[in-house]
């Protein structure tokens, strides 16, 4: 059995042909991307790494942390956005390996074979995060980095990332995100620690509906990314 949502998937390669388009449903990851890409690269020093992207989609971290020089694979369960990801490797000129397999399936092929694993706005379109979150953690050499991000649970999220986002702003299509999915830094810390992942940081990414820019702080009550070390 497959841990993945055959409807989530469909969803992604539905809308795969505008992943690149930053003014497309894909522009929030577009507008996300410098900053979270500046904070993985200074906790874990991407250069010179092996680095996974565990639900790579397009590939837009996947090409933006091989251009800091990082030996980067990118793994996703849906066809269409890895064709895409493929494709504009021809565009970008950069070196990204893509591959369609379950990082459960990985974790059994690789264990410890990676030093930094980065699964960003995934695991709240999974149907069990923690087998997700275990495998990653299996994926790192000890010492090795691991991050996530997600959307915090609570009723603020519901207003800013389904009610403003996907029926106010329009940034997303209806349906994007399903708030039962969605997780508390209280629970991710704590499937990291059952995974055997230890806490480097948690770090808020707000977005200023106003200024209509993202910034990074202490507010996690929307999005957020969580660095996480293997002993
Ligand atoms: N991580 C990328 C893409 C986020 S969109 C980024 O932040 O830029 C979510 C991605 O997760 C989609 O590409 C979708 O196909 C993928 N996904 C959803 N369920 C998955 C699963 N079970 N296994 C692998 N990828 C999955």
């Amino acid at each position: 059995m497959t841990n993945a949502d055959p409807i989530e998937l469909e969803k992604f390669s539905q809308l795969a042909h505008k992943w690149w388009d930053p003014h497309s449903e894909f522009k929030p990851l577009h507008d996300i991307n410098p900053l979270r890409l500046g904070y993985i690269d200074r906790i874990a020093g991407l250069a010179g790494k092996t680095v996974l992207d565990v639900g790579c989609g397009g590939g837009i971290l996947s090409e933006s942390m091989a251009g800091l020089n990082g030996n980067v694979s990118g793994i996703d369960l849906a066809d269409k956005p890895l064709q895409v990801a493929r494709l504009h490797l021809l565009e970008s000129g950069k070196q990204v390996e893509y591959r369609k397999i379950a990082v459960e399936q990985l974790a059994a092929e690789q264990p410890g074979n990676y030093d930094v694993v980065t699964c960003m706005e995934m695991l709240e379109h999974v149907p069990y995060p923690g087998s997700v979150i275990a495998a990653c953690a299996k994926l790192v050499k000890p010492g090795g980095w691991v991050f996530f991000s997600t959307i915090n649970r609570n009723p603020k999220s519901y207003l800013f990332a389904v009610i403003g986002a996907e029926y106010v702003l329009n940034l997303l299509p209806r349906g994007t995100h399903d708030y039962a999915k969605f997780i508390k830094p209280s629970e991710l810390a704590q499937s990291c620690r059952d995974a055997g992942l230890n806490i480097g940081n948690i770090t808020g990414m707000s977005y200023n509906p106003f200024s209509q820019e993202y910034s990074l702080g202490n507010d996690t009550d929307v999005n957020y990314m969580i660095a996480c070390r293997r002993d």
